[in-house]
């Protein structure tokens, strides 16, 4: 395991599909960190809306999931297999994975109360440091004090089959065209957003990963530990 000089936040943001999740959880394992995707939490929001029939023919009835935010909650649970999403106690992992969440998921996140909800829970997660979490507004709201900040970015070909691969290596079924278009979709959405949109914080470390293993990006990561001053030495 890899010691630090101290205990520090990660914040990793980045287009749709970049491996955020993965390298994320990779780095707490690492250093024994704990890891929160934060996009889990967005698309639990979408799944309860669509559960109780707030979204009809795509359109949001945002009053109605305002004045329900309050009924949310959101955990996350761990055993060996890795790490579920829990939405008012049941376990929605594989429910908040499926494309109908994935449509709408960019609409919701736009809503500045469910934002507002989210990044608290968020912070609140946080305030102990020794916490690696991902999305698209960690490094620049959530945590804009985070002492190590990556924005991850790959070729949008790339994205779309890895994300294929993801998807049907756990069962879900998934068009290639289909998962292109939607991530397309949901980059533009999110890079130009009135509130909180996807864009790099100032001091964040830029890692495209298109042609790199996880082994790879590990490297890259302990370089820019060890660049920042933040790895112990033994
Ligand atoms: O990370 P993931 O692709 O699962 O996120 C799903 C969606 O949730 C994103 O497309 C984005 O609209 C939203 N999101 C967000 N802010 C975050 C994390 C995710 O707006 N911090």
């Amino acid at each position: 395991m890899t010691e630090l000089v101290k205990k520090i936040i990660i914040a990793i943001d980045g287009y749709s599909s970049c491996g955020k999740s993965s390298y994320a959880k990779l780095i707490a394992n690492e250093l024994g960190y704990l890891y929160i995707d934060s996009g889990a939490m967005y698309r639990a929001v979408s799944l309860f809306a669509l559960q109780n029939k707030m979204i009809e023919n795509g359109v949001i009835d945002e009053i109605s999931l305002i004045r329900n935010l309050p009924k949310i909650e959101i955990s996350f649970q761990t055993d060996g297999n890795g790490t579920y999403t829990l939405l008012n106690d049941e376990n929605v992992e594989k429910k908040i994975r499926n494309l109908d969440v994935s449509s709408v998921v960019s609409e919701i996140s736009k809503i500045y109360e469910v934002r507002e909800r989210l990044v608290q829970m968020q912070r609140t997660m946080g305030k102990n440091k020794g916490i690696v979490m991902d999305g698209r507004d960690i490094g620049t709201i959530v945590f804009p004090e985070a002492e190590m900040k990556i924005f991850m970015t790959a070729d949008p070909k790339i994205r779309a089959k890895r994300r294929f691969d993801e998807l049907r290596s756990k069962g879900i079924p998934a068009s290639l065209l289909e998962i292109e278009s939607n991530i397309e979709h949901r980059d533009n959405k999110d890079t130009n957003r009135e509130i909180s949109p996807l864009r790099k914080a100032e001091d964040a470390l830029v890692l495209d990963n298109s042609r790199m293993t996880f082994d790879d990006q590990m490297l890259w990561f302990t370089r820019k530990l060890f660049e920042k001053g933040l790895l112990k030495k033994n």
